[in-house]
């Protein structure tokens, strides 16, 4: 749902994020220009939370999470963008608008909502036609009833250029529309073909059962073995998960996390509902927050491969900071689920389900396996490794279960171990609070230390920093932006993220859009919130003089021009002097 500029500037009016971010953690400074608190996000135990009153937004320096009162809802709730904007209006007592705001934006999410809802029953009737054999004998292998492909709503795409194209045509839609919905593609020729092609067809669908998006799987060796639907109006990959509609309404707050499309729906087909997979992408932070708010505990189902194993470190890796009960299934001999239930049935997959191992011991059992314990030096080594692991696990019961265990396999003196642990936890501890110190102080000697989110940052740090001034001058002081005409242009950015912010705040200040983060809630998610929270954050701390505008846009003309040196070897011989002299020039203005 969008809102109006109106609604959400009175919302905002009526918030003061001081007072919304007391309700979760206690605020030091109360009252000042800048608050301070302990980060609700990470664990730490001097605050590097702060809190900025004049743009009604917050940062972290210690973890990087940031943004206005709508992103700290979103995140600390774990609510999506309308719950959190009602969230905030119900305590602000305001009414949430009844009609969304009837813009193109919104017409272009019904279209496509309706232009995938078609497309996904022409592929589910086109699955019964002779033309899809292939795909229905690949079915009848994988032993999936004429109930699963229904609930599922598996489809076949024919193997014809324009087979969907045609259908779509005939319903009323136009191939601008279907391009711009990833349901075709423009070729190098110009013409318009099919996005899927011969494949099998899996709707992907939001929590309200609205198919957004489609993964589509060859039945042969052509590459790439799964296609699916790129980032549209309605579809962000990163933030959906597969089949999370039917398994969210599981009663145990209990979910089962697997690799692909035929896991998750072999695991429902067999009783197992709670079953979800990511989208073929990286697990991202967004998933994460998603799956926080249907369960209390995660079981990792990947294969047990090493590309499983990888995928399963990441993960929890990934998710090593969420509140989640984390749990890896053992699947054996690198079979997927698909493969134990339909030959080994599906008590079997129950078994291995309920002997599921916490991360703590997954970690062990990986470190272990590693090593040959036999050995005295295998021993050793994993004996080092489990110290580092347990040295993390926070509960001290838990602990100590663990060290009786260790202590027991290993025959080592249990007193021996629960003294390396503690020397580790020291360690670990001092190392905690010598990056907590190094932020303190950055943040007082106004240095940041802390990640940018900025890839390029490494190797452009001098025009990355020139970057951030300006955009964060230009939040602060749109004026600035007719005040620069003629020598700031998006062209002078070194860093692609640089450029891209700048596009869209100078855009915003030139279409007269808001500026404050609150509007910039809707079309950004929680890392890109936490960027601008940043640059707020940065604005607050520097000049925000045009002067010091003019010599950061001075400062990336230098970067860039250093970049576009060009091969010398490929120059004339008066170009390469032109090259010299500019060279010696710059140095003696230097003062080198
Ligand atoms: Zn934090």
């Amino acid at each position: 749902m969008r809102f109006s500029e109106e609604f959400l500037s009175e919302l905002r009016a009526r918030t003061d994020i001081e007072e919304l971010i007391g309700k979760f953690t206690e605020i030091k400074h109360r009252g000042s220009r800048t608050p301070v608190a302990l980060c609700p996000f990470h664990a730490e135990k001097t605050p590097s939370f702060v809190i900025y009153r004049d743009t009604q937004s917050y940062y972290c320096f210690g973890c990087g999470a940031g943004g206005d009162a709508i992103t700290f809802i979103k995140n600390i709730e774990r609510l999506d963008y309308t719950e959190s904007v009602r969230y905030l209006c119900e305590r602000a007592g305001m009414n949430m608008p009844l009609d969304p705001v009837d813009d193109e934006y919104n017409r272009l999410r019904r279209r496509c909502y309706e232009a995938n809802r078609e497309a996904a029953r022409f592929f589910y009737s086109t699955l019964s036609t002779p033309q899809a054999e292939k795909a229905r004998s690949y079915l009848e292998k994988r032993r999936l009833s004429p109930e699963t492909v229904k609930r599922f709503g598996l489809g076949f795409a024919p193997d014809k250029w324009d087979a969907l194209l045609k259908h779509m045509k005939e319903k009323g839609f136009t191939e601008t529309e279907l391009v711009s919905f990833d349901l075709a593609k423009k070729t190098s020729k110009g013409g318009t073909i099919d996005a899927f092609r011969n494949r099998l067809m899996f709707p992907i669908m939001d929590l309200r059962g609205n198919v957004i998006a489609f993964g589509g799987r060859v039945l042969d060796d052509s590459k790439p073995k799964y296609l699916n639907t790129s980032d549209t109006v309605v579809y962000k990959k990163s933030q959906a998960l597969y089949a999370l509609n039917f398994a969210k309404n599981n009663s145990e707050r209990k979910l089962i996390l697997c690799e692909g499309y035929m896991d998750v729906i072999a695991m429902h087909q067999a009783g197992f509902t709670n079953a979800v997979a990511g989208l073929g992408t990286a697990f991202t932070k967004e998933q994460i927050s998603l799956l926080t708010r249907y369960c209390d505990e995660l079981t990792l189902c990947f294969d047990s491969d090493e590309a499983g194993k990888k995928a399963t470190k990441r993960a929890l890796s990934m998710l090593s900071s969420s509140p989640l009960k984390l749990k890896v299934m053992h699947l054996q001999d690198g079979k997927d689920p698909d493969e134990i239930i339909k030959t080994q049935g599906k008590e079997k997959m129950n078994t291995i389900i309920n002997s599921a191992v916490n991360d703590t011991e997954f970690a062990l059992n990986d470190a272990k396996g590693r090593v040959d314990t036999s050995t005295e030096d295998g021993k050793l080594n994993f004996l080092n490794e489990a110290v580092v692991i347990l040295a993390g696990v926070d509960n001290a019961i838990e602990r100590d279960l663990y060290v009786s265990k260790l202590s027991e396999e290993l025959s080592v003196e249990k007193r021996a171990i629960e003294q390396q642990i503690l020397k580790q936890r020291r360690f670990m501890k001092k190392a905690h609070e010598n990056a907590q110190f190094d932020v303190a102080r950055s943040i007082a000697s106004g240095e940041e230390k802390i990640s940018s989110p900025n890839p390029e940052k490494r190797g452009n740090v001098r025009a990355v920093k020139a970057e951030e001034i300006i955009l964060a001058s230009l939040l602060r002081h749109p004026d600035y932006l007719r005040k620069l005409s003629g020598i700031l242009s998006a062209q002078i950015f070194v860093t692609d993220f640089g450029r891209r912010y700048f596009e869209d705040i100078s855009s915003r200040i030139m279409s007269g859009r808001s500026l404050e983060l609150f509007s910039f809630s809707e079309d950004s998610d929680s890392e890109e919130m936490s960027y601008l929270a940043y640059l707020f954050a940065k604005g607050a701390e520097i000049s925000n003089s045009l002067e010091e505008c003019k010599q950061c846009i001075q400062t990336l003309l230098e970067e860039k021009s250093k970049k576009n040196v060009p091969d010398v070897g490929k120059l004339s011989s008066e170009e390469y002097l032109e090259l010299f002299r500019k060279k010696r020039d710059k140095k003696k203005t230097e003062g080198v």
